[in-house]
């Protein structure tokens, strides 16, 4: 599996090459790839919808930069390229808790869920030194969860770092202590690895005890994620979020406030699958003032720029709420009104690419 990796990374980055040069069309990649593949034993040795999807990759990368939602691709380095995808079945089967991938042979398994419906792909990731198999299934529409929050059930949701969320009705789900630990744990390993010396063995054992770091940080977070959005979508078929940009964030350069906003963006991402799935929706409102305006009568209270103010008093209304609470509902009230003036279907503008085909030159696998 790592012989396929390290192929499939140095084919990626010869295509991106290919791409650069050549301005070579992913069906003219696809086409020299297999004819590549007859004449290289690296190649040979992995199966040919493999290296197919390599091909695919890099068009999904570029065609995300084209409409720009990302920048452009970059070369991978070595342990940035950590997985490859049997795009068919056929390619790869499950069968007496043993995974078979052609090329590669017969895997053991630990199955997480049984497998229903059509296995249609099968990703081989690696992580450090685990490896998970992702594999997609293809369902019977009534398999799916049918289970809808009760319609009209609309509830507002503030982020936090204090509390992970503050729903308008006043529900709190905490963020867990663990986390912080692990967050600890990753700033002190941080700081070990930049004192170790460059290329000595010292430094691979650090590097390596940092990435596992990351990985346990990276599992809580899905996991309580995974807890929050699936009772937020089971409870309520409508959800409304802060749209808070992440790059606001990255300029501050705190590792935990980093770490929180992915937290956020994951959360929102999840929740609305989730939703989704039942027949609900997330609604992602701007938001500048929902911690300064009174929920009751919309006056603007400016003391609340305080962080450590926790509770939120309204000079004109006297109503006195929970920081959080106020602004989850004035999230609320904002998700309701956007909704209501956003009947049409949002599009989004996609720039097409305007390279001209030039004939392909003579192109190499650098593996031999
Ligand atoms: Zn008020």
């Amino acid at each position: 599996m790592n012989e396929t990796l390290e192929t499939c990374r140095l084919l990626y980055n010869d295509l991106l090459n290919d791409r650069i040069k050549n301005k070579t069309k992913v069906f003219e990649q696809k086409r020299a790839v297999t004819a590549l593949r007859h004449c290289n034993k690296f190649l040979k040795a992995v199966h040919s919808q493999v290296l197919q999807d390599v091909v695919f990759r890099l068009d999904k990368a570029f065609n995300a930069f084209y409409a720009c939602l990302s920048k452009y691709p970059k070369f991978k380095r070595k342990d940035r390229y950590n997985s490859f995808t049997y795009p068919q079945l056929g390619g790869f089967r499950v069968a007496d808790g043993r995974l078979r991938l052609s090329k590669i042979g017969l895997v053991k398994i630990r199955l997480h869920r049984s497998i229903e419906g059509i296995p249609k792909t099968c990703t081989i990731i690696r992580d450090i030194d685990h490896w998970y198999a992702c594999i997609s299934m293809q369902l019977e529409p009534n398999l799916l969860e049918q289970k809808s929050g009760k319609p009209d059930n609309a509830v507002g949701v503030d982020l936090g770092i204090l509390n992970l969320a503050t729903l308008s009705n006043g529900i709190i789900f905490e963020n867990p202590r663990h986390l912080d630990n692990s967050i600890t744990r990753i700033i002190t390993l941080q700081r070990r690895l930049s004192k170790k010396k460059k290329g000595s063995a010292n430094r691979e054992k650090a590097k390596i005890l940092l990435a596992k770091a990351w990985r346990k940080m990276r599992n809580q977070r899905l996991d309580i994620a995974h807890k929050v959005s699936f009772s937020l979508a089971s409870e309520y078929s409508t959800i409304v979020f802060e749209d808070v940009h992440i790059k606001n964030i990255v300029k501050n350069h705190s590792l935990a406030s980093a770490i929180m906003d992915a937290s956020w963006g994951q959360l929102r991402r999840l929740t609305a699958y989730k939703a989704e799935r039942r027949g609900g929706r997330v609604i992602l409102v701007n938001p500048s003032w929902t911690s300064q305006k009174c929920s009751g009568c919309g006056a603007m209270n400016p003391d609340m720029k305080e962080l450590s103010i926790r509770i939120f008093e309204c000079k004109e209304c006297g109503l006195v709420l929970d920081r959080d609470v106020n602004a989850a509902r004035n999230i609320l009230a904002m998700g309701l009104e956007q909704a209501h003036a956003e009947e049409q279907p949002l599009l989004i503008k996609r720039r097409i690419s305007k390279f001209v085909p030039v004939k392909q030159e003579a192109y190499g696998f650098s593996r031999r």
